[in-house]
This record gives C-alpha cells, sequence and structure tokens, in this order.
C-alpha cells in the first residue's frame, strides 16, 4: 500500500514539476495542479489497466505466465497463481490417489460395486462385472435392482438389513456347472451402499463332499458294528453249541476286520493329505518293490480262494523310483489287490513295470476280470464309489482302494489311467515321469522282459 501512495505522490510530484516548468510567468500554480492532477489520473489508468489484465488471466484460465511487476497487482497475481497451483497439485494428487484407490479395487478377487443413495450403480469392477454380467457402458447409473432380478437378493434389497449376507446363483449357473455367489452389503457415507460378492462355489463344494464323506464313513462304520451288535446279542441270550459259537466268533472276526481296514485306509489317506511330498531324492528299488507285491499277491490270492490266480510278475531289474516307498507299494498293492478281487479265480493277472524310450516308466496291471462300463471310469477314483458294491463288500473292499491310488500317483508326479472293456478286463496304469526314474548301477543291462515302447 506505502508502495502504491510513493508512486503516486512521485507521479504527481513529477508531473507537477513539468507543469511548473512550462507555465507561463503568474500561472504556475494553475499549471502545476493541472498537471498533478492529470499525472494522478495518468497513475490511475495505469492501476486499472493492471487491474483488468489480471482480470482478464483469471477469466481466461489463468493458465500462462505474464508480468504484472511490483506493487498491488504484481502481488496479487503471485499470491493467486501460487494458490492456483498448490490447488492444482493437491487436485492431481488427490487424482492419482482416486486412481490408485480404484486400481487396488479392480483387482480385488471380490466383485465390488459402488452404489448410490438410491442404489443406482456408480461404479464396479471387473470381477463383480462377470458376477452379474455388468456393462461399464451400459449399465452406469441403472438401479441394481432392475439389473439383478434374483428374488433373494430383491429381497434383501429391499429388507435393507445389511447385517447378514445373502447367496444366491451366479449369472452362468446352471445344472450341470452350478455357480453360487454370496453378496454382502455395507452402508456408508450419506446413504451410499458398497456391495461385495463372493463366488463360494469351491466353498460350499467342499462342504457338501465333507458332509456326503462324514455320511458315507458313517455309514460305512455302521454296517459293521450293527452286525457285530447283533452276533453279541445273539451270544448272550441263545445257548449255543460249540460249532455255532464258533461260526458268529468267525462272523463277527469278518466285521471286525472290514472296519480296520476301514480305518487303516483313512488313515492312509489323511497321511496322504497331511504329509509334505515324498522326496525326490530318496531311491527305492522297483524289484524289491515288484517282489513284495508278488508275495503280497499270491497270499491275497490264496486267502480269497482255493484255487488261485495265475500271476504272472514281468519286471525291470536295477530300476528305482524317486518318493516313498510305503506309498508306493500301497498304490501298487491296490491295483493288484483289485484285480485279484475282481477276477474271477484260476484267470489271469499281468503285472509289469516297464520303462519307456523318453526315460519314463509305467507300471501296469492287466486282468481278466469282469470290466467296467465307461460312464463309471471318471467316478471310480471317487472316495466310495463303488460298480459292485456287493463284490467289493464280499472282498473286503472299502471303496477307498482308487482314491489313495490317485492321491499317491499326484504326490509322485505320475498319472492313474484306466482303460477297461466290460466283459473281458481293465488294465489300470500308473505312469512316473523320467525326472522320478532311474537305473540303479549304470551299464547294468535290462532283463529281455523290458518292453519299450
Ligand atoms: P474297493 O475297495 O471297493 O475295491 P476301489 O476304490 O479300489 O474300492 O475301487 C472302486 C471300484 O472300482 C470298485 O468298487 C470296483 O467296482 C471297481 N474296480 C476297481 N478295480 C477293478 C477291477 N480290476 N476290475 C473291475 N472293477 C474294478
Amino acid at each position: 500500500m506505502l508502495w502504491r501512495l510513493i508512486t503516486l505522490v512521485l507521479c504527481q510530484a513529477c508531473t507537477a514539476g513539468l507543469g511548473w516548468f512550462v507555465a507561463k510567468e503568474g500561472e504556475e500554480w494553475v499549471f502545476t495542479l493541472s498537471f498533478a492532477l492529470a499525472g494522478g489520473f495518468a497513475w490511475f489508468a495505469m492501476d486499472c489497466m493492471r487491474g483488468l489484465r489480471l482480470l482478464r488471466w483469471l477469466r481466461l484460465g489463468a493458465s500462462a505466465d505474464m508480468s504484472l511487476g511490483n506493487g498491488l497487482w504484481g502481488e496479487a497475481y503471485d499470491r493467486v497463481r501460487r494458490m492456483l497451483r498448490a490447488s492444482n497439485r493437491l487436485a492431481v494428487e488427490s487424482g492419482n490417489r482416486l486412481e490408485d484407490f480404484l486400481a487396488a479395487l479392480q483387482a480385488s478377487p471380490n466383485g465390488v460395486v459402488l452404489l448410490d443413495s438410491d442404489a443406482r450403480i456408480e461404479w464396479f469392477n471387473q470381477t463383480a462385472a462377470g458376477h452379474f454380467g455388468f456393462d461399464a457402458r451400459r449399465d452406469m447409473l441403472q438401479h441394481i435392482g432392475n439389473l439383478v432380478r434374483d428374488p433373494r437378493f430383491t429381497a434383501y434389497l429391499a429388507a435393507r438389513n445389511f447385517m447378514h449376507d445373502t447367496t444366491m446363483p451366479g449369472r452362468e449357473s446352471n445344472a450341470s456347472k452350478p455357480v453360487k455367489l454370496s453378496v454382502h452389503m455395507h452402508p456408508y457415507g450419506e446413504g451410499r451402499v458398497l456391495l461385495l460378492s463372493r463366488d463360494i462355489t469351491a466353498v460350499e463344494q467342499a462342504e457338501a463332499m465333507r458332509r456326503d464323506f462324514v455320511a458315507n464313513v458313517s455309514h460305512e462304520i455302521r454296517t459293521p458294528l450293527t452286525v457285530l451288535a447283533g452276533f453279541v446279542e445273539t451270544l448272550q441270550t441263545l445257548s449255543l453249541n460249540e460249532q455255532e459259537r464258533q461260526r458268529y466268533l468267525g462272523l463277527m472276526s469278518q466285521q471286525a476286520q472290514r472296519m480296520q481296514t476301514l480305518v487303516s485306509d483313512l488313515l492312509t489317506l489323511s497321511r496322504l493329505e497331511g504329509s509334505p511330498l515324498p522326496s525326490v531324492h530318496d531311491w527305492v528299488s522297483v524289484d524289491l518293490l515288484m517282489r513284495q507285491c508278488e508275495q503280497d499277491a499270491q497270499d491275497l490270492s490264496r486267502v480269497l480262494s482255493v484255487q488261485p490266480h495265475d500271476l504272472v510278475f514281468e519286471r525291470v531289474t536295477g530300476c528305482e523310483i524317486s518318493g516313498s516307498s510305503t506309498e508306493l507299494h500301497s498304490a501298487l498293492f491296490n491295483l493288484i489287490s483289485n484285480a485279484i478281487r475282481y477276477t474271477p479265480v484260476g484267470r489271469r493277472i499281468e503285472v509289469e513295470f516297464s520303462l519307456q524310450s523318453e526315460g519314463n516308466a509305467v507300471f501296469q496291471v492287466r486282468d481278466q476280470g469282469p470290466g467296467i462300463a465307461i460312464e463309471h471310469i471318471p467316478r471310480l477314483t471317487e472316495r466310495f464309489y463303488r460298480v459292485d458294491r456287493s463284490r467289493s463288500r464280499d472282498t473286503g473292499g472299502t471303496g477307498l482302494g482308487l482314491a489313495i491310488v490317485k492321491h499317491v500317483s499326484q504326490r509322485h508326479g505320475a498319472e492313474l489311467t484306466i482303460e477297461s472293456v466290460p466283459g473281458k478286463g481293465s488294465v489300470f496304469s500308473i505312469g512316473f515321469p523320467a525326472h522320478r526314474v532311474r537305473q540303479a548301477l549304470p551299464g547294468l543291462a535290462l532283463t529281455p522282459k523290458v518292453s519299450f515302447v
């Protein structure tokens, strides 16, 4: 302000001095005052010009720089410019933060929908678009009730009780491939709502599998238990002769054995699920494994029938598989015992371990049993799935054998394949990858029975 006064006074003083200088004799004071007044006007006009330039600069968006010199207008220009720069910086920072925030919501594995106070869609991420079939160009600002028409969702939206979530079928859900969504709304701000959606199909399936598993185990245990309880009651209430008593005790022992096998298979499965993967550095001799299996197979065949099966074991020597010997024995013997249990007595069962030209190996069990119809094959490795329920039970089957084989195979990077022709027989193979197979002694020749493919 002082600077303005100084410049005004200086301007007037200069023009007044000029007036005195150019004045005629006797008119000095009139000239001096007139010139001083004119100087004041000139100063005022210049001042207005600078003010108008500042206004014009503001009107044009204050983008380009200009110079207004020192003084009031110069300082006003400087301050306005600094304030504008600071607020621009703030706006850019807020914009960046908003973009980061939306990118984080976009990356969320859950569906996120932002609704305004009238339940109109303001924003949604890709996952929500997939869950509900929203289109970013078509559905923005649409009422969500018009787009998601499932009755459960409509009721949930209308009730506005967002303490709990609701479930509904996903957009692409159908009978063969059901998709289930959990939808939860959370109010925020002034009447706005954050909608979160989650695909819970896998969780629901796991829960259903757990329920089925518990029901199956209970059923499998209850059956022999009921039979056992019946025999105990019979023994307690009836006076039986020694022969009858022995027969009942034999049957009781069979049922107890059945329960024992079931529990043992269940424990094997749970161990397979809970233990770390078998090492790739522990090498198991295939020869030893096959000899053990052969011995066990002959014992089993003798136990099951008077006339044993025609068991043929072909194998390579000096070959090793990396992994767990217990698990491998369990898998291989499960396949062999199935072949023995389902193949009529006297028929041929061939067991072979063959090295392939690429360095991988295949363990194969071929039987001349009843075979399996094609529709059953994909389900055979499901727990408790049986094609011939009574034959399985009669021969001490638990319905868990192939589930164990599949698990062991997966844990060893191997693959179980089943080929079968009803009425002719079946071939169960486990293919081991090359990195799990080696020859124990370098240079040791393979036996002539090896089949190279
Ligand atoms: P189980 O203890 O009942 O044998 P598995 O899981 O080992 O259970 O086998 C599942 C079902 O697959 C069996 O119940 C049987 O119906 C069928 N199966 C398995 N192996 C054979 C085979 N070699 N020949 C015919 N059917 C078989």
